[in-house]
């Protein structure tokens, strides 16, 4: 097939590029890098670096050639900043994906996996979360992800775009050959910062409330290989490829870490004491995310390769080594 990665110069859309290509697909990637990396994108396929906003150049490009499917990656994540800057998330998650929608439409393109996110659900009201749970969102970011599932399942309705809605608990992880993984600046995710803090790149992890109710206080989240969140991708192409109807699936572990435990296993892992600074809570974190992916192993056959969190830190640990002090040099210049 012939796919467009948009986002593909992020931390997920880069480890997809490279699945795609290594499945025998031709791939573009798009990107405007704002938050992705041009060394990021996979060689093999071709690069577009241009933005969502550009209505005319997103035209020439669904006019230049035909696509089999498109993946959406291309989103801001950051719950913090979308409090205080919903403006930025709701213009390019939400209207900026409807120009991608609205390409598509216009070009007769009917595949779209979407990037959507466990924070759809909001604070959970039973764990772990399937797919039927209530959506009340508590934060502008995902708002804008449940949002653009309604427009998906809307347009749909009347211009027949079929979709797979992902959606993402802790992605987490590198991958398994080291040539790609996580990187955000500014950083933001627990288990590159505890990272970042074994190799020496920072001094402490701060841990971000401590008195939760759960076993030890501390938050507790369902952490996921990128290379899985990936495998899951494809199955969801394919499905689609097949003929088969739109579909939302929740993709986890079903199993949960405490923050504590995150720690305590990246110093086993890293073979580094990390230390640890205690801070109030942060603001719009649920004590406990559990993916319940029942649907995503039934109907899609998905099968995490790499559920242990000991061999996502390893996977991650191994791209810190590798990336350490070259990034470390290129955030100070
Ligand atoms: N966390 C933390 N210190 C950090 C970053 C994250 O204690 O420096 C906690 C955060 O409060 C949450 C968990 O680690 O309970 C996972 O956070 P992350 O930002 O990695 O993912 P999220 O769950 O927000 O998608």
């Amino acid at each position: 097939m012939r796919i467009l990665v948009v986002g593909g110069a992020g931390y997920i859309g880069s480890h997809m590029t490279k699945m795609l290509l290594e499945a025998g697909h031709r791939v573009v990637v798009m990107d405007n890098l704002s938050t992705g990396f041009r060394e990021a994108v996979v060689p093999g396929g071709e690069f577009v670096e241009t933005d969502l906003a550009d209505r005319a150049r997103l035209e020439a490009l669904f006019r230049a050639q035909r696509f089999d499917g498109v993946l959406h990656f291309a989103s801001f994540i950051q719950v913090g900043e979308s409090m205080t800057q919903p403006a930025k998330y709701y213009r390019n998650n939400v209207v900026h994906t409807v120009n991608l929608l609205d390409a598509m439409v216009q070009h007769g393109v009917t595949r779209f996996i979407f990037s959507s996110s466990a924070a759809i659900f909001g604070e959970p009201q039973y764990v772990p979360v399937d797919e039927e749970h209530p959506k009340l969102p508590t934060n502008p970011y995902g708002r804008s992800k449940w949002m653009v599932e309604q427009v998906l399942a809307d347009y749909e309705r009347a211009y027949g775009l079929r979709h797979s809605c992902l959606r993402y608990f802790n992605a987490a992880g590198a991958d398994p050959d080291a040539a790609l993984g996580e990187r955000h600046e500014p950083e933001t995710h627990l288990i590159p910062l505890v990272l970042q803090a074994a190799s020496g790149r920072r001094p402490a992890i701060t841990v971000f409330g401590t008195d939760y109710d759960t076993p030890d206080g501390t938050c507790v989240r369902d952490y996921v290989h990128v290379t899985d969140l990936c495998q899951a991708h494809l199955l969801a192409l394919e499905r689609l490829a097949r003929g088969a109807e739109s579909r939302a699936y929740n993709l986890g572990n079903g199993s949960g870490f405490s923050v504590k435990q995150v720690i305590d296993a990246a110093g086993e892992v890293t073979g580094s004491r990390v230390a640890v600074v205690k801070a109030p809570r942060r603001a719009g974190d649920p004590a406990r995310l559990v993916a319940d992916s029942t649907r995503a192993r039934k109907e899609l056959g998905w099968r995490p390769r790499h559920a242990e969190l000991e061999t996502i830190i390893r996977h991650a640990w191994a791209w810190e080594i590798k990336t350490a002090t070259r990034f470390a040099r290129a955030a100070a210049l």
